[in-house]
């Protein structure tokens, strides 16, 4: 049994960022960049006018009155070619470009008209509401390197830079083997002995969130063939396979028998993680392996702690450990101390500081619980019980 760090320590060392592709703009959104964009333009592509007003020479205004000849509209999208002569004011929309000769803008709220007359009661300083050609991104300049995670954000900007597709880290595909004779589907009816198959949908769901590839062989009977053929083709076409349930000591725990036959590298057996220490994680040419337990939180929290991370970083992300962070205890929590243990509460803020709530039993099949819950405290190994008003790391989950 190894300890939780040294587990991910090995995780990593065996997981390699995947190649880059092209992709369209969109397709990238929750993706990480693999080349450095550069601006094929400056941004904006033209001096901006950023208010609807008066485009004029500032140095035809004066601290009081002022007065100027309207001499046309400007609307967005339009170019204006004339050059604006000393006493001349065009009318300007925002989003237009400012017209030659002005150089500054003064918005239609602080002015009056009579016909054609502009009347201008202050000092117009020179550039005002107008944004310079290439103020915001000048061609030629990085705009996001290589490894950056786009967001709605970067694709907007993507967008405006003219990039409708771009290089990508590929995203990971993820192959599903749901172990157990226990096993139906979500549709079927239960009948004695029986239980619906949620890992399967917790599992599709976490790894979605994540935006990797996923296909799930659906339930796969506690039978060394049928398991044996199932991890084969997974191996086949996936870069990742999971699998639930069958990684214990029971008499029907076919998973490491089944990994070892098929010549696949098993780096451990077991974590000193509760939930979730049976977890097996085994390598196969560059392919991964993870074995999960059966019971839903130590499925939730052994991906969480130990497929995320790995997910993460095949599809380029730089941040693939979710930040932890002190968390004060608003009750009691006990463990047995002799592993970490991961225990599920709600964490809300308040003040600037965080407090975990108990959201009741820990127990691994407890998933109710986790529907309460926003985040996890780590109460260490070693550590048989922390009180109210204790501090013990803390993250979300989810991220
Ligand atoms: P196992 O690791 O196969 O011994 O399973 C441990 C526990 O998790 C048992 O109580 C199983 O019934 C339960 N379990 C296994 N697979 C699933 C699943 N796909 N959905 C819900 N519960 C499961
Ligand atoms: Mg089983």
């Amino acid at each position: 049994m190894i300890e939780t760090c040294r587990a991910l320590d090995i995780i990593l060392d065996n997981t390699a960022v995947l190649e880059g592709e092209r992709v369209s703009l969109i397709e990238s959104f929750k993706r990480v960049l693999a080349e450095n964009v550069v601006s094929r333009d400056d941004l904006p592509p033209f001096d901006k006018c950023c208010m609807d007003g008066y485009a004029l020479k500032s140095s035809h205004t004066v601290d009081g009155l002022s007065k100027f000849k309207i001499t046309g509209s400007i609307k967005a999208g339009d170019f204006w070619n004339e050059e604006i002569k000393a006493g001349e004011a065009v009318k300007i929309m925002t989003g237009a470009a400012v017209p030659p000769g002005a150089d500054a803008v003064i918005q239609v709220e602080k002015v009056k008209t009579e016909g054609d007359e502009l009347q201008v009661f202050e000092n117009v300083h020179t550039g005002n509401n107008i944004l310079k050609a290439g103020e915001e991104i000048e061609k030629g300049s990085i705009v996001f390197k290589s490894g950056k995670f786009l967001r709605p954000s970067e694709i907007g900007m993507l967008a405006s830079l003219g990039y409708n597709e771009i290089i990508c880290h590929k995203l990971p595909k993820i192959v599903l083997i749901i172990t157990g004779d226990e096993l139906i589907n979500i549709d079927e009816k239960i009948t004695r002995g029986k239980i619906r198959n949620c890992n399967e949908y917790l599992l599709v769901t976490l790894i979605k969130n994540l935006n990797a590839c996923v296909k799930s062989y659906g339930i796969i009977k506690d039978d060394k063939d049928k398991i044996f053929d199932a991890v084969k083709s997974a191996f086949e076409e996936g870069d990742i396979v999971i699998s639930s349930g069958g990684v214990s000591v029971g008499d029907y725990d076919f998973i490491e028998e089944v990994i070892e036959k098929i010549g696949a590298d098993i780096k451990f057996n077991s974590v000193k993680v509760k939930p979730g220490k049976p977890v097996t994680f085994a390598t196969f040419k560059d392919k991964l392996f993870f074995g999960l337990p059966g019971n839903p939180l130590a499925v939730m929290n052994t991906f969480e702690m130990f497929v995320a991370p790995a997910i993460k970083k095949m599809m380029g992300r730089r941040d693939v450990v979710t930040e932890q962070f002190p968390v004060i205890l608003k009750d009691n929590f006990k463990s047995k101390g002799d592993r970490d243990n991961c225990i599920y509460v709600n964490i809300k803020k308040q003040d600037g500081k965080y407090y975990a709530y108990n959201m009741g039993s820990q127990s691994s099949n407890a998933l109710f619980t986790l529907t309460r819950c926003n985040g996890v405290v780590i109460m260490k190994k070693g550590i048989k019980t922390a009180k109210a008003g204790e501090v013990l790391n803390g993250k979300f989950i989810f991220k």
